[in-house]
């Protein structure tokens, strides 16, 4: 039936706006995604995107504000080109590890009313619509500040939302946020305000009916541009906004400017029938490049932190060595050491801790806090990260005692000043053989290729959560099974989860219940993606949870050379499959009420035996032989794991 009115409603659009005939189209690969240009006499350039003959996006206006003028009104295509494009890349930290990116490029050569000339490049893939501004530099002008970009995405009416709010600036604990902490609403409609009334926060998940899904983000930012944000829906209408002028405590722009000739960064949809394109994705990478080379070797892995059970009291030597022993024993290849470690341990016992560390094969993570001028934050250490005279200071000094890398924590907003801190926070962690795991802050935005030194950011509503509120452990399921098809498809995610206690406390006794199994924890170290995993384990886990979780999280990989989508439906339930080297390991976990019977398609994965892991909280394993599909049953609350054999 909904497929039924689409064709209906683009049959009207065809009838009664004969004169819409598309002044440039682009199509992928297959022919299925295709993105129609029209440049109108009179009114905005704008753009349609269809999949497979069905309306994704009806006409969406596209243009530029600007101190130079306007760019996208009444505008003249001049000419257009389209070409192929193909490249090959390895990643060694997102969720596969070759890609081969195959997309049609249009760029377009448009020239404004008042004859300022100004492109536009689309990359379309099979799944994938990329596109972006490029502004010349024409005679003397040097520079362009951009006030504000008209880009829109209008959906069919029948399309609701999976959104996360953008929240107010300068609130919450210690006026932090924004930091992308807000909760999701599933299957929302569009035209309602968002909780804070200031739109949502990137990647943006839209489920077009029948005709499929489209998920809605932006890559390739860097300290050239500002972060930006969907507006609150206007007549089935969202547009592309920029930070609030309130973030960074007030300071600094809310308007991006770029260096002529220069170019925004990439406007990202994906686009599929199914989920599948969405969950397996890999636009974020596919159209960036690295901005520096590295000399360093990276190792990701897996670590402990205290902090997540046993909190800011933890921050102390004699804590620290069990988190170190912990990780040992686990055969971890980290420790992270939380806020307050440079008064309560000190700057020279941090250097014994380290060599105590070193001694047992485990290396070392220390936490920063960003600020800074921007929040109350007085967990330290502060004001070494926003000073490059300090910061390049101090990160010398982490080399030379042998730190392996830093957690940057709080960051100020989504302004281009902040950008440009994330930016040279990396650019200088680099030279000191560093990685960098943010925290408190934006989503990453093509980073993980960008940066070789970049490991990760939180920007979810991580394990702290669960610590901090039972409402957040009731819903844990909610939104676990959210991340895979939304936050974490787009960019590597700190999450800092896979808890063994059941009370979320050190004595395991108080403090918030775990809703979910013990096999649910197992799973979502598949699920969530990020090439360093600090797990919520404490050492009394060592004695008190399965043996079988804690073998099975001694053996789990941390990078993956393939993810493929096997079942789901964002909020409700997930089953993925993750490929390190030869073993298949698949995660799945059920969120509604009720039972969930799958028939797994495990044809794709070419295995033959798999060890089943299933039983929730009395865990237990089963070597099984499998054909191409393969039953079973996933509880409420709990999950499968399954590992190829
Ligand atoms: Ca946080």
């Amino acid at each position: 039936m909904k497929k039924m009115r689409s064709i209906c409603i683009l049959m009207f659009m065809v009838a009664f706006f004969p004169a819409l005939a598309q002044d440039a189209t682009v199509t992928g690969p297959d022919g299925k995604l295709k993105v129609d240009l029209f440049f109108p006499k009179k009114g905005e350039v704008n753009y349609t995107v269809t999949y497979d003959g069905f309306s994704m996006l009806s006409n969406s206006a596209l243009g530029l504000e600007t101190n130079l003028g306007r760019y996208g009104k009444r505008d003249k295509l001049l000419g257009q080109n389209i070409d192929k494009v193909e490249d090959t890349y390895t990643m060694d930290r997102i969720k596969t590890s070759l890609v081969h990116y195959k997309a049609n490029r249009l760029v377009c050569d448009i020239q404004t009313e008042d004859g300022r000339n100004w492109q536009l490049e689309f990359q379309v893939s099979n799944n994938d619509v990329a596109f972006r501004y490029l502004l010349p530099k024409e005679g003397e002008t040097g520079s362009v500040r951009v006030m504000r970009e008209k880009t829109a995405f209008h959906f069919p009416s029948e399309t609701t939302t999976f959104l996360c709010p953008q929240s107010d600036a300068m609130i919450g604990w210690k006026r932090t946020k924004p930091s992308y902490e807000e909760y999701y609403k599933a299957d929302a409609p569009m035209n309602i305000r968002s909780e804070y009334g200031h739109g949502y926060t990137f990647p943006c998940l839209f489920h077009v009916g029948e005709n499929g899904w489209v998920l809605v983000s932006e890559t390739g930012v860097d300290s050239k541009y500002c972060a930006s944000r969907l507006s609150d829906c206007q007549f089935d209408t969202y547009t592309l906004e920029f930070p609030m002028q309130e973030e960074n405590n007030g300071n600094g722009t809310s308007e991006p400017a770029f260096a002529l000739p220069g170019a925004t960064p990439w406007r990202t949809l994906t686009i599929g029938t199914t989920l599948k394109p969405i969950v397996e994705t890999t636009v974020a990478w596919d159209v960036v490049k690295p901005l520096y080379s590295t000399e360093n070797k990276y190792k990701f892995g897996k670590g402990t932190w205290s902090w997540i059970l046993w909190q800011d009291k933890s921050i102390n030597y004699d804590d620290q060595v069990k988190f170190v022993d912990l990780a040992s024993a686990m055969g971890y290849s980290y420790v992270l050491v939380d806020n307050f470690w440079d008064t309560e341990i000190g700057r020279d016992r941090i250097v014994d801790l380290i060599n105590y560390a070193k001694s047992k094969h485990v290396d070392v993570f220390l936490w920063y806090s960003s600020s800074g001028y921007w929040n109350d934050i007085v967990q330290g250490p502060v004001n070494c990260m926003d000073n490059s005279i300090i910061r390049k200071q101090e990160m010398r000094w982490l080399h030379s005692i042998g730190v392996k890398g830093i957690k940057v924590d709080f960051f100020g907003g989504d302004k281009q000043e902040t950008m440009r801190l994330y930016e040279q926070i990396l650019s200088d962690a680099d030279d000191n053989g560093l990685m960098v795991i943010f925290h408190g802050c934006t989503m990453p935005r093509g980073w993980e290729r960008m940066y070789p030194n970049y490991v990760g950011s939180e920007a979810v509503r991580a394990s702290e959560n669960l610590v901090f509120n039972q409402s957040d452990c009731d819903i844990e399921a909610f939104n676990a099974c959210l991340h895979p098809f939304i936050r974490n498809t787009l960019g590597s995610m700190e999450f800092g989860g896979c808890f063994m206690n059941h009370q979320l406390r050190k004595d395991n006794k108080k403090g918030n219940t775990r809703r979910t199994t013990d096999i649910f924890q197992l799973a979502t170290t598949i699920l969530f993606q990020n090439p360093i995993q600090n797990f919520a384990l404490a050492p009394n886990n060592l004695e008190d949870a399965p043996k079988i979780c804690m073998d099975f999280l001694k053996e789990v990989p941390t990078v993956w050379d393939e993810t493929v989508f096997l079942d789901g439906y964002p909020g409700k339930y997930v089953v993925l499959a993750r490929r390190n080297g030869n073993t298949w390991y698949v995660g799945g976990i059920n969120a509604t009420a009720e039972p969930l019977k799958l028939k797994l398609d495990l044809s794709p994965l070419h295995v033959m035996k798999v060890k089943h892991f299933e039983g929730g909280n009395n865990p237990e394993t089963k070597s099984v032989k499998v054909k191409d599909t393969y039953l079973v049953t996933i509880n409420p609350n709990d999950g499968i794991v399954l590992v190829s054999e």
